[in-house]
């Protein structure tokens, strides 16, 4: 048997995940994201997928954020019909997300319509909604550490890797009548002593490892976040204004939740209410419920008294009751999404307390380049809203702690477990500073060799013959 890897997307860049696997004939891909951020990246959405889609066996999605799973729609529309594995909350989580991100390409595309700036005539989305939709059928949700056969000789396992809820590192085993080979694809690794996710789990054994390398080149993101919060809230709070904190639906939304019941518990920073302003990030904290094996909370934590409700927090789910919290002008909190201001009810709140000198914007998470979000972090003087030129005013501050990706000595503590040294090594899903930081470290500090940063539309063989 020949095995090659084709990578096709999150390659010198955070977005658009996608390594196919060539089994032979037999193709497997890990990972369908969507290309995000940049508009040279996001145009490549629309690119024709380099093989003939119906050809791909199999799918195989590592966790449910959009860079992972949002290109999946489309791939069916172009005639996958193989099966999706995937852990049953990223299932779940999956089809909130997938629903979510055809209803933005559908609103892009009407509003394309309406200002008259497309390359498609009439402008298009991506997919559609009914289109999301009928990807639900193919879902095929296993549980950590069981035996998934693609084929006879190949078979995967999930294995947490602390990243969000439901997120795992995939290994891959193949088997021939003369070699066993393991390939280990990291997805997102997530981050160790964590108050709701349980630590990323070891490896074992390694001939091929792709790895993430988001923060690749950062290794000071170790210390307990919360004094680090507790000051940005109180020195907001006596500004006179308020904070707004956008966050990933998923994951980070319920991180600062906990965050913030438990620094006002302690009385760390003053009880004043939280808004909790995004339908999916709800509906996405009920889900913790269904997946008790997934985190560390219990049922008592989940139960009427649950870390997420509170009598402070305020959870809004309709359009009027969100923007009658523009009327607010102090002491609140605003926790609200899309975590990279791209999109979502988080626009309205930017739009309206950019200019406001009292407010303050606070960042949990990463900002990718060409992203709204990354914009307000570099402080540029006006920020593009609606068509305008909004000018940034509001205090701009970011807390790395808060993160859901493992730092550098995070990512070295989880590679260290293997046993020894992988026979070649990909560094994906990290900005090329990133992935080449990594990979210098892995050189350096463990004597790796054949550690590669590869670069989009790469290919390479990994066995012959085998
Ligand atoms: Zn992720």
């Amino acid at each position: 048997m020949n095995i090659s890897i084709h990578f096709l997307g999150a390659a010198q860049s955070v977005t658009g995940s996608k390594h196919l696997l060539h089994f032979d004939d037999f193709q497997v891909l890990i990972d369908c994201g969507l290309f995000q951020g940049l508009k040279e990246l996001r145009l490549r959405n629309w690119d024709p997928f380099p093989m003939d889609v119906s050809q791909v066996e199999a799918l195989v999605l590592t966790h449910a954020h959009i860079d992972h799973i949002g290109y999946l729609p489309k791939f069916v529309k172009e005639g996958f019909d193989g099966p999706v594995y995937c852990t049953s909350a990223t299932a779940d989580l999956a089809k909130i997300l997938l629903l979510d991100s055809a209803k933005l390409q559908e609103e892009e595309a009407e509003w394309a319509k309406k200002k008259g700036y497309s390359k498609h005539h009439p402008p298009k989305p991506l997919y559609t909604t009914e289109e999301a939709e009928n990807t639900f059928r193919l879902f095929q949700p296993y549980e950590f550490d069981e035996d998934i056969y693609l084929r006879d000789d190949i078979r995967i396992k999930f294995h947490n890797a602390g990243h969000i809820l439901g997120a795992g590192w995939v290994e891959l085993t193949v088997q021939t009548e003369r070699q066993q080979k393991t390939l280990v694809f990291s997805g997102d690794l997530g981050r160790y002593h964590q108050p709701i996710l349980r630590d990323p789990v070891s490896m074992k054994q390694a001939d091929v490892l792709v790895t993430e390398s988001t923060y690749g080149d950062r290794d000071n993101l170790f210390e307990d976040p919360s004094e680090e919060f507790a000051q940005v809230v109180n020195e907001a709070l006596e500004r006179g204004g308020c904070l707004l904190i956008p966050a990933f639906a998923l994951g980070r939304t319920q991180m600062v939740m906990y965050y913030l019941k438990t620094l006002m518990e302690a009385g760390t920073i003053p009880k004043v209410p939280v808004y909790l302003d995004s339908p999916m990030a709800i509906s996405m904290t009920k889900l913790y419920k269904h997946h008790f094996s997934y985190h560390k909370l219990r049922d008592e934590d989940l139960s009427k008294e649950s870390i997420f409700d509170y009598e402070l927090f305020n959870y809004y789910r309709s359009a009027e009751a969100s923007k009658g919290i523009n009327e607010i002008r102090r002491n609140a909190i605003i926790v609200s999404s899309s975590g990279m201001c791209t999109g979502g009810r988080i626009l309205h709140h930017l739009y309206h307390r950019l200019p406001r000198e009292e407010d303050t914007i606070l960042f949990v998470g990463f900002q990718a380049k060409g992203t709204r979000g990354r914009d307000i972090l570099e402080q540029k003087e006006t920020i593009r809203m609606f068509g305008q030129e909004v000018p940034l005013k509001m205090q701009v501050r970011k807390i790395d702690g808060l993160s859901a990706h493992a730092d550098k000595n995070e990512l070295l503590k989880w590679v260290s477990t293997l046993q020894e040294a992988p026979k070649r090594t990909f560094i994906v899903h990290g900005e090329i500073e990133s992935a080449q930081a990594l990979q210098q470290t892995l050189t350096q500090k463990l004597g790796w060799s054949n550690v590669h940063v590869p670069d989009y539309m790469e290919q390479h063989k990994l066995f012959d013959n085998i």
